[in-house]
């Protein structure tokens, strides 16, 4: 087959940028002059968001102009965003991935020329794929009694299938071999285990290609010990966003990194790191890291040859001795922002035979309009956690709960504190707190718990004395538990 390479440089792209704060606007100008020198024809939008935009009173932090502009050219080059102390209670960075739902985060992480690490000569070469919406960072915390606030893992079948089929799309498209995914699902067998499952699932879609699993812990053990036997790696949100961190470390730290935000329609290519406060403004800044997202950025325009034309551009500078970046100059030679830029625009006129690589785009899943992916077929609840706030022994509230249970359909089958199983007695002597999950079962799995079914109960449980926070229907889809037993149930 012949390799889909287009080079579009009589096309004019359409593309919004977003300078940022701090160093922002220094790194985006580098890359965009790049971009310019290699003849890539691009119509720039400015547009704001952050500090400035903040500021302003936009409590968003992305005026309502910038989500316009993006929504019509459905690209952005973004520098960092700061969320001023005292200004807005949401980051214009959460904004933007909430707004365009960009469910996936992708982080290239390939060792550079030139550049010292303690794995250098390793050929580090791995994509972590993020799922970049749900997971911890749905945001949902609740304070629930006065000692214990909880925090909402939210992960869907849909979420996790979308994100299984983008990182083998993007296997496939780069010609790898291997796609680990990466969970905790020996410890959180319904949400983490629904993101193995579903990889699992989707990986028999691609047999030429190796999809593994791999406890995240054990994940981050291995980077560190032979990073090298890793290809693509998919998690979920907070995995992600911890094991990317430690990924960019491998090859030289965040001033390296670039990263891909992509949702169904709107793509926003950006630096990793921050704003740089402290060194804003002053020709300091290490412009790879956004030079790197900016080729992501060609790529996914269809700018192949102009995307590998600067990245050997970039690696002849790097593995020159005219001078590196302060952050990674280890001792040697230090360029600034504008001259380290100058240096690589002088090397792209070496680099005009460079051939780009066969490639494919990354396929994006398509927006599935079903709200629900996977129907069970039969759905029965068998029961309910009550969690209660008590400030008191375990004695006192079972036989308080087991009496109010008296003329209902439910009988009292454990109680834990914190995950751990107290009541009945298990032999297990936690230091507990005011939280307790009790739990109910019914006589009988029932098709629906009406709400006329809970309150006798609840009202009992009230009437003991006994503060109710929130409740849980313990289901069961297809005969299967769609819920955790404490530590100690049976
Ligand atoms: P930071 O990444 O801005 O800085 C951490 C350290 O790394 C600093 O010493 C800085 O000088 C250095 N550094 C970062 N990028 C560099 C580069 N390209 N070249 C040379 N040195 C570099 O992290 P921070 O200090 O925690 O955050 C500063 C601000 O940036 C905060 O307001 C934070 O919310 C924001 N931030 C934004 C994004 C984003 O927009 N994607 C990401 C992270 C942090």
């Amino acid at each position: 087959m012949k390799p889909i390479i287009e080079t579009k440089t009589n096309v004019k792209h359409q593309v919004v940028c977003i300078p940022g704060d701090g160093i922002g606007p220094e790194v985006v100008e580098s890359a965009r002059s790049i971009i310019s020198a290699a003849g890539v024809s691009i119509d720039w939008h400015e547009a704001l968001a952050g500090k400035q935009a903040f500021e302003s009173g936009i409590v968003s932090g992305v005026p309502k102009e910038t989500l316009e502009l993006l929504e019509t050219t459905k690209v952005a080059l973004k520098g960092p965003l700061e969320t001023p102390i005292g200004h807005g209670g949401k980051s214009a960075n959460v904004t933007l991935r909430k707004h365009f739902e960009t469910f996936a985060n992708v982080r290239p992480v390939r060792e550079l020329p030139g550049i010292k690490t303690p794995y250098a000569g390793r050929g580090i070469n791995l994509v972590v794929v993020r799922e970049n919406v749900e997971d911890l960072y749905a945001g949902i915390e609740h304070t629930q009694t006065p000692d214990v606030a909880q925090c909402l893992k939210l992960i869907s079948t849909k979420g996790c299938e979308k994100i299984s089929r983008f990182a083998f799309g993007l296997a496939k498209a780069e010609q790898r071999g291997r796609v680990h995914v990466a969970t905790k699902a020996n410890i959180m067998k319904q949400t983490e285990g629904m993101m193995k499952r579903v990889f699992e699932k989707v990986s028999d879609e691609y047999p030429d290609i190796d999809g593994q699993h791999i406890l995240i812990d054990n994940c981050a053990h291995q980077l560190v010990i032979r990073p090298e036997q890793f290809e693509v790696i998919v998690t979920t949100n907070m995995n992600g966003d911890i094991i990317s961190d430690l990924t960019s470390g491998l090859v030289g730290g965040l001033g390296l990194a670039p990263s891909a935000n992509i949702g169904h329609e709107v793509a926003v290519f950006e630096a990793v790191h921050g704003s740089a406060p402290d060194i804003a403004g002053q020709d300091k800044a290490n412009p790879i890291a956004i030079i790197l997202s900016s080729l992501m950025m060609l790529q996914h325009l269809g700018e192949w040859q102009a995307a590998a034309r600067i990245r050997a551009a970039l690696d002849a500078v790097l593995n020159s001795d005219v001078g590196w970046p302060a952050d990674i100059s280890a001792g040697r030679q230090v360029l600034g922002t504008a001259a380290f830029t100058a240096e690589i625009i002088e090397q792209l006129d070496e680099q005009v035979k460079t051939e780009a690589k066969a490639q494919e785009p990354w396929p994006i899943p398509e927006r599935s309009l079903e709200v629900v992916s996977n129907y069970p077929e039969k759905e029965e609840v068998v029961g309910i956690d009550v969690f209660v706030s008590f400030d008191g022994s375990v004695s006192v509230l079972s036989e308080l709960l087991d009496e109010a249970t008296q003329g209902t359909f439910y009988s009292l089958k454990m109680i834990s504190n914190r995950g751990t199983m107290v009541y009945p007695e298990s032999g297990a002597n936690p230091d507990c707190v005011d939280h307790w999950r009790c739990r109910f079962v019914l006589s009988e799995p029932i098709p629906k718990l009406k709400v006329r079914l809970i309150e006798p109960l609840l009202w009992r449980i009230e009437g003991n004395g006994i503060t109710w926070m929130h409740l849980e229907k313990l289901h069961r889809f297809d005969g299967e538990d769609a819920f955790t037993k404490a530590q100690g149930e049976n």
